[in-house]
C-alpha cells in the first residue's frame, strides 16, 4: 500500500473526477492519503473524503496564503470538527515569506492559533514553511513543543533539518522534486532518519497531470528515487514510510 503525506483532493473540485481519481488510486494500491485543507470554505468537503474514504486522513485549518481572511468563528469551528473526528489532524498552517502581500504577522497569528488548538487536543499537524524557518521553529518551540508536525514539501538547509527532527518533526519530500533530485535534496533525504520519512505529491498542485495515471506514475517514481537514495528496496521503503504515517497520526 502506497501514501501520500500531503494532498489537496477536494481542489479537483468536480465530484466525478474525484470518484475516477479515487477509484485508479484505489485500484493501484494507493490508500492512504493525508488530505489538507487550506480555508474553512474545503473543510466540509475534506470531513466528506475523510467519511467516504478509510485511508482518508483529514488535515483542517487555514493555509498561510489564506491567512488574511479568516472566518469569524474559524477556531470554534476548528475545535468542534477535532472533537467530532477523533483521527482527524490540524493543517496546514504554517508561515510562507514568499507571499509578500500576506502580512507576515498576521500570518504569525494565525499560525500561533492552530499550535494552540493543535496542542489543546494533542493533534499532529501539517506544516507549510516557505523562507521562514527561524519564526516558524521559534513558534513551535514557544507554543507546542513536543507535539508530532509533518514539514511538508521539505526543502531546507540540513541545519533545519536537524532542528525539525530534535523538534520531533517529520519530514515530507515532494514527489516533484524527487523527479530530479538535485544536489541539495539528495543529501537531505539521506540525512533524514527512516522512521521519520515521509513521500508526497501536494497534488493537484506542484506537478504537472491530465490523468489520475499520470498522479500515480509520479508517486510511485518518487517513491523509487527516494528508496534509492536511502539504499533499500522499493517495498522496503514503501512499507517503512506506510509505519511512519501510521506512528505520525497516532501521536
Ligand atoms: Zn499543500
Amino acid at each position: 500500500m502506497l501514501q501520500d503525506a500531503h494532498i489537496h483532493i477536494q481542489d479537483l473540485k468536480n465530484n466525478a473526477f474525484i470518484e475516477e481519481f479515487m477509484d485508479a488510486a484505489s485500484y493501484n494500491a494507493i490508500d492512504r492519503f493525508f488530505g489538507c485543507a487550506i480555508t474553512p470554505a474545503d473543510w466540509p468537503m475534506v470531513m466528506t473524503l475523510a467519511s467516504r474514504y478509510k485511508g482518508f486522513v483529514p488535515f483542517f485549518g487555514i493555509h498561510p496564503w489564506f491567512s488574511d481572511m479568516p472566518t469569524p468563528s474559524w477556531e470554534n469551528d476548528l475545535r468542534a470538527l477535532l472533537e467530532k473526528l477523533p483521527g482527524a489532524c490540524v493543517g496546514e498552517t504554517g508561515l510562507d515569506k514568499s507571499r509578500k502581500n500576506i502580512d507576515m504577522d498576521d500570518q504569525k497569528d494565525i499560525f500561533r492559533r492552530h499550535l494552540v488548538i493543535a496542542r489543546e487536543f494533542s493533534r499532529p499537524f501539517a506544516l507549510h514553511c516557505v523562507r521562514a524557518w527561524p519564526d516558524t521553529l521559534a513558534l513551535i518551540k514557544e507554543t507546542a513543543p513536543g507535539l508530532a508536525f509533518c514539514a511538508h514539501s521539505f526543502y531546507g538547509t540540513p541545519e533545519v533539518l536537524s532542528e525539525v527532527l530534535a523538534l520531533g518533526g517529520y519530514v515530507s519530500f515532494s514527489a516533484k522534486q524527487l523527479l530530479k533530485p538535485d544536489d541539495l535534496l539528495e543529501p537531505l533525504v539521506a540525512a533524514t532518519p527512516i522512521d521519520r520519512i515521509l513521500i508526497e505529491t501536494d497534488f493537484p498542485y506542484q506537478t504537472k497531470w491530465t490523468t489520475p495515471a499520470d498522479y500515480i506514475s509520479i508517486l510511485r517514481t518518487a517513491y523509487a528515487t527516494a528508496a534509492g537514495i536511502k539504499g533499500l528496496l522499493p517495498e522496503q521503503f514503501i512499507e517503512a514510510v506506510l509505519n511512519v504515517s501510521q506512528t505520525l497520526v497516532s501521536k
